[in-house]
């Protein structure tokens, strides 16, 4: 039998979907859950791809997450639309908070979105993706979350891996988006080598002790670093910040679980800020068709390429060929879905 097994995007939503009904995931939350991890798979992001159903249902089966929470939409100024997730996951917060934040963002030229009291752990990328794509606005997303990752210069895990996205809307074609941890790696990425039983690269983490480690068990037990050293470590203090103190209105080393067998995500905050380039625009020119200048400049250079063509190249073989997923998984979801 092979070792893996390959689904078209369809059959992959589909099996997202129902392992997350079979457990206790309401219907919104399950459509939305299997939408992000099937974007993940299709664009060759596997560490936030089918990898991440059995956290899914970790989190509503051991309470973490309330995996039947209704979304609150508030407007506390015409600028600003804030959602209470309620416990409930983040791919259904942020599709409730979308058509607030786009119609803000055109009606002043630029609005936010602040959500608190969701779990997220999804990759980032399509919640910018889909504004510059759909809606023609550049965004921004901040996600704050756990507590996996040392301060420069410090050895003891203290920020999360505290992604953050950007989209720019180009005429004619899929946005430019870049989406990184301020980490060296996504907690995700040390798990798959972990799984995989491969070392991971020096620089990604260190050991309980602080010594540096290639072990990936021994960095999931210390702390990961930041990327780039102090330069990474502020751009974590600024997700921090934003995503953390200011929407979610706590830190993530104060919202860690009490229950030390729960490895998953814990409730946390996100804040996204959307502008519209038509009404932000300096006046010297259309700002796209400038950024399309740079952009041209930066591809005249061998060896570089822009944020997100890999991930474009992977969903136009996807859709064709479908993805391929390691059998130990398909079967564990599977199982999942059959309520096992
Ligand atoms: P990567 O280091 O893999 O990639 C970061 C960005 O750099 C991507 O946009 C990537 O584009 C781009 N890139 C990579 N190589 C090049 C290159 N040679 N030239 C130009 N651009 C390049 O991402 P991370 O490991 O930092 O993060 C992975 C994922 O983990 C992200 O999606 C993030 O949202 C997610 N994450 C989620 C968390 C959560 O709590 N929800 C926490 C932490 C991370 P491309 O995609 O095209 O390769």
């Amino acid at each position: 039998m092979s070792d893996e097994i390959k689904l078209s995007l369809e059959e992959s939503h589909a099996l997202v979907a129902e392992a997350c009904r079979a457990n206790g995931i309401s219907a919104d939350h399950a459509r939305t859950i299997a939408d992000t991890v099937t974007a993940a798979e299709r664009d060759d992001c596997k560490s936030h791809g089918l990898f991440r159903v059995p956290g899914y249902v970790e989190a509503a089966l051991t309470g973490h997450a309330d995996p039947e929470a209704v979304p609150v939409v508030e407007h506390p100024t015409p600028g600003v639309v804030r959602v209470d997730a309620r416990r409930g996951f983040a791919p259904l917060a942020l599709e409730v908070g979308r058509v607030p934040l786009v119609e803000k963002a055109r009606g002043q030229g630029i609005a936010a979105l602040s959500i608190v009291n969701t779990l997220h752990f999804a990759a980032v990328w399509p919640e910018v993706e889909v504004l510059a794509a759909e809606d023609g606005l550049i965004a921004f997303a901040f996600v704050m979350g756990g507590s996996d990752v040392a301060p420069a210069g410090g050895t003891k895990p203290l920020y999360g891996t505290d992604p953050m996205a950007f989209a720019w809307p180009r005429e004619g074609r899929p946005p430019l988006v870049f989406d990184q941890a301020s980490a060296a790696s996504s907690r995700g990425d040390i798990m798959l080598h972990a799984r995989d039983g491969k070392p991971i690269p020096e620089g990604w983490a260190i050991d309980a002790e602080g010594r540096p480690t290639t072990d990936p068990a021994a960095g999931l037990a210390g702390a990961q670093l930041p990327f780039g050293g102090y330069k990474g470590a502020a751009v974590g203090l600024m997700v921090e910040l934003l995503a953390g103190a200011l929407a979610g209105g706590a830190l993530g080393y104060e919202q860690e679980s009490t229950d030390p067998d729960y490895g998953g995500p814990t409730v946390g905050g996100e804040l996204m800020i959307a502008m519209d380039p038509a009404t932000c625009a300096g006046g010297r020119g259309s700002p796209l068709d400038c950024a399309e200048r740079l952009f041209a400049k930066i591809l005249e250079q061998e060896g570089t390429r822009l944020p997100s063509d890999r991930r474009y190249a992977a969903r136009r073989r996807t859709a064709v060929e479908g993805i391929t997923v390691p059998r130990p998984l398909y079967d564990e979801i599977d199982r999942l879905r059959q309520g096992a």
